[in-house]
């Protein structure tokens, strides 16, 4: 098969070489003439082959390659299924399904395959596709999904996405193989209602199944306030461990009532949903707890937000540091891509510093196994923590 070329500026292949999967449009000398989506070649000044990618030539990155070769090959069902399988196969390893059948199984860079997420929940895939190139080969990944027994796909859109790389296709059962919502699914033998059609994200926050499990095993006889808690996961982890009373605050009121089916379904009862605005109810409450969890949203979607949002992780983390208890402990997160470990660490020194108190970094903490970061790629590291302790 025959392959539009994208041939770069002479000394512009020096990141691909080091295997960085993108193609920048400023470092394009001469552009194919494909369609959006069109895999495409990608050769040196010097017309040697580097590798494939998916071409986006309305994009500032022109192109996101997920294979690196110097030797032509032909790309396809197979190419898509075998690399579908060897993301399967590495979860393998890590992900033990008789206590946990919610898990990512493709992360996009993370996996060599550039521009689509996938995760599962128990018989369900949910796909979140955020390039064109993906789209027009998708039939092959819900095959490749099929033989790996995933008869269950859901494809969501996200609205940005869809207007930046025009894909069109989303938000429907593909098949019309439906599930009805909610899907029963488990992390760590903590029972989860999972609705994958109207829920956040492709409907839950997987990337902290680990920080769960951790917030559990210092949980016992603890009072706990989960911030930003959506569905309740660092709630449940809390309870199941033998926290002594958890209040979980989410300004969705939809998450609240999540989180709620969510206690009940695990059999708990010693737990408060509170739908309210987190900073409002750390400024308001009277109470103090011994553990805290501050897990927000992105706060800089883009770099030109990081001043405003390095405010905003500022005030949460004093307002946290100022309501835990002498002794207690304090779960601090950032997912947003454009602060990085560094920046974060600076921030919450900052905030620790305004509340006078003695306050010791416990533990560094990190994405999951199945939200691997591929090396060439270190964007693809985005969720950062820190454990604190607070005398
Ligand atoms: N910790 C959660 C994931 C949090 S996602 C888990 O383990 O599943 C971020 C959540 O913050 C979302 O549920 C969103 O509804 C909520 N949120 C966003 N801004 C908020 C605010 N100002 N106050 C309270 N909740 C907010």
């Amino acid at each position: 098969m025959n392959y539009e070329k994208i041939i770069l500026k002479s000394g512009r292949e020096r990141s691909l070489l080091n295997r960085h999967p993108w193609v920048f449009s400023g470092g394009v000398k001469q552009m194919p003439k494909a369609p959006n989506g069109s895999i495409v070649e990608v050769r040196t000044n010097a017309d040697e082959l580097l590798g494939y990618g998916f071409f986006a030539p309305n994009s500032q990155i022109m192109c996101r390659l997920f294979e690196f070769t110097n030797e032509p090959i032909e790309i396809n069902a197979n190419y898509w299924k075998n690399k579908i399988t060897r993301a399967f196969e590495y979860r393998k390893q890590f992900i033990n399904n008789d206590h946990t059948n919610i898990y990512r199984l493709i992360h996009a860079e993370g996996d060599f395959f550039p521009g689509i997420i996938i995760d599962i929940y128990n018989q369900a895939a949910v796909c979140q596709i955020l390039v064109k190139g993906v789209e027009l080969i998708s039939q092959y990944v819900f095959e490749a999904l099929n033989s790996l027994g995933f008869n269950h796909i859901y494809l969501k859109t996200k609205q940005s996405t869809q207007l930046l790389e025009n894909v069109t296709d989303g938000n429907r059962w593909v098949n019309d193989a439906i599930l009805p919502m909610p899907i029963n699914a488990k992390e760590y033998n903590i029972q989860f209602n999972i609705d994958v059609e109207k829920g956040q994200k492709t409907g839950f926050f997987i990337d902290q199944r680990e920080n769960r499990r951790m917030l559990g095993e210092l949980s016992m006889g603890k009072t706990v306030l989960n911030t930003f808690s959506y569905s309740g996961g660092f709630s449940l982890s809390a309870l199941k461990y033998g926290a002594t009373w958890v209040d979980s605050v989410d300004s969705s009121k939809e998450a609240i009532e999540l989180a709620n089916q969510n206690v009940a379904l695990n059999g708990f009862s010693n737990h408060e949903g509170i739908a309210a605005d987190c900073f409002e109810y750390l400024k308001q409450c009277q109470k103090t707890y011994d553990i805290i969890v501050l897990d927000p949203p992105a706060f800089a979607k883009h770099s030109r937000a990081v001043a405003n949002a390095s405010r905003g992780y500022q005030s949460l983390n004093k307002l946290g540091i100022e309501k835990v208890k002498p002794g207690g402990l304090i779960f601090t997160f950032s997912c947003s891509q454009h602060i990085d470990k560094d920046l974060f660490r600076k921030i919450v020194f900052s905030a620790a510093a305004e509340c006078k108190r003695n306050v010791r970094i416990v533990r560094q903490l990190s994405q999951p196994d199945d939200h691997p970061i591929n090396i060439y790629h270190p964007e693809g590291e985005y969720l950062k923590g820190l454990l604190l302790h607070v005398e």
